[in-house]
């Protein structure tokens, strides 16, 4: 059993000394337990917060212990009720081969009704991240104009397919490669995109955008955000995701130049979490469910094989290596 732990807290961009692969003993379940053996295990950039000391939503990752996140696996010895060998379930112990937790942390899910990694992606976290996000704190309409950025990664590829889905007159995304933003056109029905890498942000998504737009979608923060309320329309609403651009900051970073755009506009900026939302959750599932399954909405995976490349998938996620959801095959 391997298992990835913090060995000292990253200043910048982290350094492949400040992790280490441990070699662990399969851990033994206890009373109420289960011992599963993680088939996917999903890297993610808010990971890069908790690896930090800064009090946040989520609890910083211990030093010298093995680091947490979202994966999938299977039951191979159960000591709970309710829970058998065999059973596929999703639950928050990540970055390790195996785990030993109390089945009431842990979610059976459906190995034959959707491919296992789908949970954590697609129909998981970031699915439910990009529905209640786009729905509920950009109080998306039909009509909208949408602007969404990281627009080729797993959040933000279902943005825009969501809003396209649900009647957005216009969906616009920026992504970081031209291979991105040609998939987002031809693959996912984005009506225009960019490659942020290619010019400034403002002057792209004016063009892109000639009429402005009523949301965006931020999953990057900084000139991308300014761009934003450059566009926003009367009544805009911009919901605040993720500022993947400063993660590795070791100065905060300047905020927009042009807030006082948001007077005449009456534009509101909001972030939200999406461990807010899981009420949502069963609507998500019923709406999206069809969709995926049925291929209206289209997603990719990229997929990195093996424990020992855990870390290396969750720094390529920083580098924009991955296109759609970024998961860990064991
Ligand atoms: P993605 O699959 O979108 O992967 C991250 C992507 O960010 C990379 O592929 C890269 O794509 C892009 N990126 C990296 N650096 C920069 C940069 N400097 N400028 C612009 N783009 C950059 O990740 P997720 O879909 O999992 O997450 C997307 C965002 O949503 C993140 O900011 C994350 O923190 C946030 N999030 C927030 C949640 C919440 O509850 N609020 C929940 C889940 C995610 P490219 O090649 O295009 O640069």
């Amino acid at each position: 059993n391997r298992e990835w732990h913090l060995q000292s807290r990253p200043v910048g961009w982290p350094k492949p000394e400040d992790f280490a692969l441990v070699e662990a003993p399969v851990p033994t379940p206890g009373e109420g337990q289960i011992l599963v053996r993680n088939a996917y295990v999903s890297v993610d950039p808010y990971m890069r917060g908790r690896m930090s000391a800064a009090k946040s939503y989520a609890a910083p990752y211990e030093l010298g212990k093995v680091m947490q996140g979202g994966a999938v696996g299977e039951v191979v010895a159960s000591n709970a009720e309710g829970f058998s060998v065999g059973d596929h379930v999703l639950h928050f112990f990540g970055w390790r081969e195996y785990a030993a937790l109390d089945a009431q942390h842990a979610v059976k899910v459906d190995a034959s009704a959707a491919p296992l990694s789908t949970y954590l992606g697609v129909l998981g976290m970031t699915g439910l991240t990009a529905y209640a996000g786009l729905l509920r704190t950009a109080s998306f309409k039909e009509g909208d104009v949408v602007f969404v950025s990281g627009a080729a990664g797993a959040v933000g590829s279902q943005v825009g397919q969501i809003a396209k889905l649900k009647g957005a007159s216009r969906v616009i995304g920026s992504a970081g490669s031209d291979e991105k933003v040609k998939l987002l056109l031809e693959e996912y029905g984005f009506d225009a995109a960019f490659n942020y890498k290619n010019g400034p942000v403002a002057e792209q998504l004016r063009e892109a955008a000639p009429d402005g737009i009523d949301v965006y979608f931020d999953n990057v923060g900084g000139d991308h955000l300014e761009a934003a309320i450059g566009s926003l329309n009367q009544g805009g609403r911009i919901a605040v995701c993720g500022m993947i651009s400063v993660y590795n900051n070791t100065e905060p970073a300047p905020g927009p130049r042009n807030l006082a755009r948001l007077i005449q506009t009456r534009g509101r900026i909001e972030g939200f979490l999406v461990g807010d939302h899981y009420d949502l959750q069963p609507q998500f599932v019923q709406e999206v469910g069809p969709w995926v399954a049925s291929g209206a909405l289209k997603y990719r995976e990229t997929v990195v094989e093996g424990i020992e490349n855990n870390l290396e998938a969750f720094l390529g996620v920083l580098r924009g290596d991955n296109t759609g959801k970024m998961i860990v095959k064991l």
